[in-house]
């Protein structure tokens, strides 16, 4: 199996500056959204982006020991250069990733980007959001609903780095003619669950539906960066 991904981005209408970063390949698909409000956001979601890239190469192998240790590896990275220059002090990401190495998904995911899997026309989130508002909703003290528009549904509970980092970790089972999407918060804070999965359902092209999201994004008024990762998993080989 492999993924055939589709990237999309903007800076959205309300920021000059981007601070996601992202990567597409064969195997790896992965998303970085700088904490806004911190110094040099792009230089934590870089850093970590660069420190995964290596994996889309990689051949066999456990995806899932292979991608946490990237992102710990990343996690040290990050809080090694925010350490050594002042003007990085305090920098932050969040990521997350999909990993695939021979019939083998690996998810790993820390912050409010998402991973979601559209299968036989569901839309289901993969990701847990680490924020204030799931908190709160895993408690039962609200709902999903109330948490799209809790005025502190962008707080952040777990970013990169960490000591200790604890990222969400799992294990997926691939399905040939699945279809993933990542995304920053650009998106899924703007964008409706429901309105994401018409877009993925009615673009058979990965390309054609990640610039339907990010439409849809500045159509909601897109206050911050979006980008969009829209990834088939197709049966075909690798051919190595
Ligand atoms: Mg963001």
């Amino acid at each position: 199996m492999r993924l055939h991904a589709a990237t999309a981005h903007d800076l959205g209408l309300g920021r000059t500056n981007n601070e996601d970063s992202w990567y597409a390949g064969q195997r790896l698909v992965a998303v970085a959204d700088g904490v806004g409000g911190q110094p040099a956001g792009e230089v934590a979601s870089d850093l970590v982006v660069e420190a995964l890239k290596p994996l889309d190469a990689d051949t066999g192998g456990d995806s899932l020991a292979a991608l946490t240790e990237a992102v710990l590896a990343a996690n040290e990275a990050v809080r090694d250069a925010a350490g050594s220059d002042p003007d990085h002090d305090g920098m932050a990401t969040t990521v997350t990733a999909l990993l695939l190495t021979g019939e083998e998904l690996a998810l790993v995911h820390v912050g409010d980007s998402r991973a979601y899997r559209l299968r036989d026309g569901e839309l289901e989130q993969l990701s847990t959001d680490h924020t204030y508002v799931q908190m709160l909703v895993d408690r039962g003290a609200i709902t999903r609903e109330e948490a799209w528009h809790h005025p502190q549904r962008s707080v952040v509970t777990r970013v990169v780095p960490a000591d200790p980092l604890r990222p969400q970790a799992e294990r997926l089972t691939p399905r040939a003619g699945d279809r993933y999407l990542l995304c920053s918060d650009g998106l899924s804070d703007v964008v409706s669950d429901e309105a994401i999965t018409e877009a993925l359902t009615n673009h058979d092209d990965p390309q054609a539906g990640a610039d339907q999201l990010v439409k849809l994004a500045l159509q909601g008024g897109a206050p911050d960066n979006v980008t969009v990762i829209v990834a088939d998993l197709d049966a075909e080989s690798v051919g190595g």
